[in-house]
């Protein structure tokens, strides 16, 4: 059920320092819509979810991993409680109004019955049986989730999601999340786990939104949560989502098919270079393949790739664009051709995720 409209509509933000108190699930949408709307975010929290964890490490908010301070509010412009803690959040709002800054009003203290989100709700058989819903959120921008997909989340019970997923979308509901993020080369709950949450909290009849970035059936694992979820008997809803595939090169104005230029597009997943023993692409057809060739999870191998495709004959003057954190405030578009692509994203700093498309539409756009 929705709170309130968003920071977005309701809070001019863009480069206002603001507190965040907790970094919790709790936390979790309300940081994501705070990062939409570009606010200079700072989280206190001794522990956070992965998802804030990895917005740390990639530098879009600064997490001091402690307790909150009441010195901690004079330094923003806006304090917003969320720690899950209402007895916390409400001393938090308390300082904040002492040193006359702005505050969110914090989550009411819950009363006797009242739906608290917590994990005990799990246990909780709910009347009608429980589903699983698979919600492709498109490439980040909450306005690019599909209206099916924004109406299973708002009326979940649950939303297992992780940082690839338009997390802004959560920002003012009254749903318990469940952040299983995984991040490259990194840290990550490995799939069997998700699988059982999903399992779990259906069969204890609650609404299971699973809530990924793009769409789920691209590189998400839908199927495999799908049978995961078949096999132990709980019915499964699946909601198409845009996938980055195509939507990273719409963002940069690069059309993946267009009339004259190419007949199509084929989409690769470059986590595993050429060469390796468990890449199954056959990367030599692919540099022939006359069609544009789009690279996901392609940023760490790119050199190899883009190396592999000319020596397989791809002419060398192929134009190459990849585009980073499409549809997030931080995008990022670096342009090129196979034979330069890999050193310029490498120049620029770039990391995951982002999007590659090799071929001639590549350099059909103006700049974005
Ligand atoms: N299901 C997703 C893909 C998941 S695989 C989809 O359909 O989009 C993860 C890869 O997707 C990343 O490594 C990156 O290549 C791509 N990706 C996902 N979101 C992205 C974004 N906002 N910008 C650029 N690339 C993105």
């Amino acid at each position: 059920m929705a709170r309130d409209a968003g920071f977005r509509t309701t809070l001019p933000v863009s480069g206002r320092r603001v507190l965040v108190v907790g970094g919790g699930s709790t936390a979790l949408g309300r940081i994501a819509a705070l990062r939409d709307a570009g606010a200079e975010i700072t989280v206190i929290a001794p522990e956070v979810v992965q998802s804030v964890q990895d917005l740390a490490e990639r530098g879009l908010l600064r997490w001091d991993s402690r307790a909150y301070d009441t010195a901690d509010v004079s330094d923003h412009d806006l304090v917003v409680p969320a720690t899950g803690d209402p007895g916390l959040d409400a001393r938090v709002a308390g300082d904040a109004q002492a040193f006359g800054r702005w505050c969110t009003v914090p989550d009411a203290v819950p009363g006797p019955g009242s739906d608290t989100g917590s994990d005990t709700d799990a246990t909780r058989p709910r009347a009608g049986g429980g589903s699983v819903t698979l919600v492709g959120g498109g490439p980040g921008d909450p306005g690019l989730i599909t209206v099916a997909g924004l109406e299973a989340v708002r009326t979940a019970d649950v939303v297992v999601t992780d940082r690839l997923a338009p997390l802004g979308v959560l920002h003012g509901l009254d749903v318990e999340v469940i952040d299983v993020g995984k991040i490259p080369r990194g840290r990550s709950t490995p799939q069997e786990a998700i699988n059982r949450i999903l399992v779990e909290h259906a069969r204890a009849g609650r609404r299971v939104v699973r809530l990924k970035g793009g769409d789920s059936f691209v590189f998400g694992r839908g199927g495999e949560e799908m049978e995961a979820c078949t096999a132990a008997g709980i019915p499964v809803v699946v909601v198409p989502g845009v996938t980055s595939a195509i939507a990273g090169p719409a963002l940069a104005g690069i059309p993946v098919t267009h009339r004259g230029l190419t007949q199509g597009f084929t989409v690769v997943s470059g986590h595993v270079p050429p060469g390796d023993p468990r890449s199954t692409v056959d990367w030599g057809a692919l540099a022939r393949t006359g069609t544009d060739i789009v690279l996901l999870m392609a940023v760490a191998t790119l050199p190899a790739i883009t190396q592999t495709f000319v020596a397989e004959g791809l002419d060398p003057a192929t134009p190459a664009v990849t585009i980073a954190d499409a549809a997030l405030p931080t995008q990022r578009v670096v342009r090129g051709d196979v034979a330069t692509i890999a050193s310029r994203v490498a120049e620029a700093g770039i990391g995951a995720p982002a999007v590659t498309i090799v071929g001639r539409v590549a350099g059909f756009a103006p700049s974005v």
